[in-house]
C-alpha cells in the first residue's frame, strides 16, 4: 500500500470508528413527563411485590410510557423496596436508556423492552424471583390454579428454558435482547411464563393488574405444593370454564390495590 491509500484508509477507518461511537452514544428521545399518580403506582408496585414475598433484592417492575409505547419506564438497579420516584427511568424498546446518568441499570431489562415489542395488550411488566414458583420450572408438574386469585392461569404457563433458547445464557440471565426475544416468544400470549430455575415473567393491562397476578401467582404455586404434598388423589383444579368467567368478571380489583399502596407508602 503507497502512503496515500494507507493514510485514505486510516482516515476512513477513523472517520467510521468516531462515527460509529458518536452513534452508540446517542441516546433515544424522551417521550416526555408522566403524571406523578402513575410515577407513584409504580413505586406502589415495587414496595408491595417486596412485602408480599414475590420480589426479593432483585427483580423489577415496569410500565409501558402512556405518552409513547415504544418506551417503557423501570427503576434503576437497585432493590425493589428501596424504589423512590427519583429511581425511575425511561428506555426504548431495545431497553436503552433515554438518560442514564451514570445510573446502574438493571441486567435483565431485556425481558421488558422485548416482551412490550411483541404483546400490544400488556402495559405492566414483572420479572421476579416469586420462590413458590420454582419447583414448577424444574419439573414436570404443570403449574395451574386452584385459588380463585389465580384463576386467570387457566390459560396455562409456559416454562422458559434458556439452554433451548438458540442463545448462550449460560448464566440463566435474560443478559440481552436476542434472550429477551425468546422469552417473549415462550410468554406468547400468556399471562405468565416461567423462567426454568430463576423466576417468572408476569404481564398485565395496567400495573395494579400485574401486580395482583403476580402475587396470586406465588400464592397459588405455595397452595399448590401444600395440596400436592397432602397426597390425597387427583388436585380439582379450576377449570377453564371457571377461569374464562372470571375473566369476565374479576370482582373489584381496586381494593386490594387500595389496601396494599397504602401498606407499601404508609399514606
Ligand atoms: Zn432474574
Amino acid at each position: 500500500m503507497n502512503p496515500s491509500m494507507s493514510i485514505a484508509a486510516t482516515s476512513v477507518m477513523v472517520l467510521s470508528i468516531a462515527v460509529g461511537s458518536a452513534f452508540a452514544q446517542i441516546p433515544p428521545s424522551t417521550a416526555g413527563s408522566v403524571d406523578p399518580a402513575l410515577i407513584e403506582d409504580l413505586v406502589a408496585a415495587n414496595r408491595i411485590l417486596s412485602q408480599q414475598g414475590v420480589l426479593d433484592h432483585s427483580g423489577h417492575v415496569s410500565i409501558r410510557h402512556p405518552a409513547n409505547p415504544n418506551r417503557y419506564l423501570m427503576a434503576r438497579s437497585l432493590s425493589p423496596a428501596l424504589v423512590t420516584a427519583e429511581d425511575i427511568m425511561e428506555f426504548d424498546l431495545d431497553s436503552n436508556p433515554v438518560d442514564q446518568r451514570g445510573r446502574r441499570l438493571a441486567l435483565e431489562r431485556f425481558i421488558h423492552g422485548e416482551t412490550y415489542k411483541v404483546r400490544q395488550d400488556v402495559n405492566a411488566v414483572i420479572h421476579s424471583h416469586s420462590p413458590s414458583v420454582i419447583p414448577f420450572s424444574v419439573t414436570s408438574v404443570p403449574l395451574r390454579p386452584i385459588i380463585l386469585g389465580a384463576a386467570f392461569l387457566w390459560t396455562g404457563v409456559p416454562v422458559f428454558e434458556t439452554r433451548n433458547a438458540g442463545v448462550p445464557a449460560a448464566d440463566m440471565l435474560i443478559r440481552n435482547r436476542d434472550l429477551g426475544k425468546a422469552l417473549a416468544n415462550s410468554l406468547g400470549d400468556k399471562r405468565v411464563a416461567l423462567l426454568r430455575g430463576h423466576g417468572n415473567v408476569v404481564v398485565g393491562s395496567n400495573v395494579q393488574n400485574a401486580v395482583r397476578r403476580a402475587v396470586d401467582t406465588e400464592t397459588n404455586a405455595r397452595l399448590l405444593i401444600i395440596a400436592i404434598g397432602l397426597g390425597g388423589g387427583p388436585i380439582n383444579y379450576i377449570s377453564a370454564e371457571e377461569g374464562a368467567a372470571r375473566d369476565r368478571d374479576p370482582g373489584i380489583p381496586a381494593r386490594v390495590w387500595e389496601l396494599w399502596k397504602r401498606k407499601a407508602l404508609g399514606n
